[in-house]
């Protein structure tokens, strides 16, 4: 049985509240390239993902970093079949990385900072029962939604955190909301995220990519398999140094 997806807050309100999010509590990173880094990652995470993404990766020797929410485990969401114990475990045996979102897909800028920090905890507690050698280092915000007091809570916990607003991360953009680009929406988005692997490769940057489902009919969040291999085929072509969110902060010395 699928659930309806949360979408969090339009309109003017949307706007003003994500602008106040990306201006205040920054943390500016510094550092400089020879040549892009790129971060294949994967939101919540269906099932769909595991299958294709892991298969994809592997197929290339890359890894990949996992944002799992625990709450979602072994579910059924707008996205399909999720995650499992299991999947968490052999990903993280793999050698991928597994990082954190909140158990329950909290959005951030509409939860007080005790109830995130609570329903971080809870996520942390259950994936290190699937896998109790994990150490979570990068965190990413359940549908990029921040707030200047989350940003600042959790900036002692996490290495990163990760929003979803599109761009490669060059000097002075913020690890406390990292941009990110969807591999989403079809065709269109198709071109953007190929856009954003040329604009990474012409001024060397951290482009970070995040994919939800990956299906012969997607969601919106999502794309087929043969677009996700698409995108890594422009990503091998780049030349990029392709590392987990973990690795990539060695390599920028952040
Ligand atoms: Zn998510």
């Amino acid at each position: 049985m699928s659930v309806q997806p949360y979408i969090p807050s339009g309109g003017l309100t949307g706007k003003l509240v994500r602008m106040n999010a990306r201006l205040r509590a920054r943390r500016p990173m510094t550092f400089a390239l020879d040549r892009p880094i790129i971060s294949i990652t994967f939101d919540d995470f269906p099932r769909s993902a595991v299958t294709h993404g892991r298969a994809a990766l592997s197929n290339r020797g890359w890894l990949g970093t996992w944002y799992a929410a625990s709450g979602f485990t072994a579910g059924d969401t707008h996205h399909g079949a999720m995650m499992t114990c299991d999947d968490i475990r052999t990903l993280a045996e793999a050698g991928h990385e597994i990082a954190c979102h909140t158990h329950s897909h909290t959005d951030s800028a509409r939860t007080p900072v005790e109830a995130l920090l609570a329903d971080i905890d809870r996520n942390a507690d259950a994936l290190h029962q699937a896998a109790p050698a994990l150490k979570l280092e990068n965190y990413a915000f359940p549908f990029g939604e921040a707030s200047p007091a989350s940003k600042t809570a959790l900036q002692a916990r996490f290495s990163t955190l990760r929003g979803v607003r599109p761009g490669v991360n060059r000097t002075g953009d913020d690890l406390n909301l990292l941009k990110a680009v969807g591999i989403d929406g079809g065709q269109d988005g198709l071109d953007r995220v190929l856009d954003w692997i040329g604009d990474a490769q012409r001024k060397p940057g951290w482009l970070i990519l995040y994919a939800h489902d990956i299906q012969d009919s997607p969601t919106d969040w999502g794309c087929t398999p043969r677009e996700f291999e698409m995108v890594l085929e422009a990503v091998a072509r780049s030349a990029a140094d392709v590392l987990t969110v973990r690795d990539a902060v060695k390599a920028i010395g952040a």
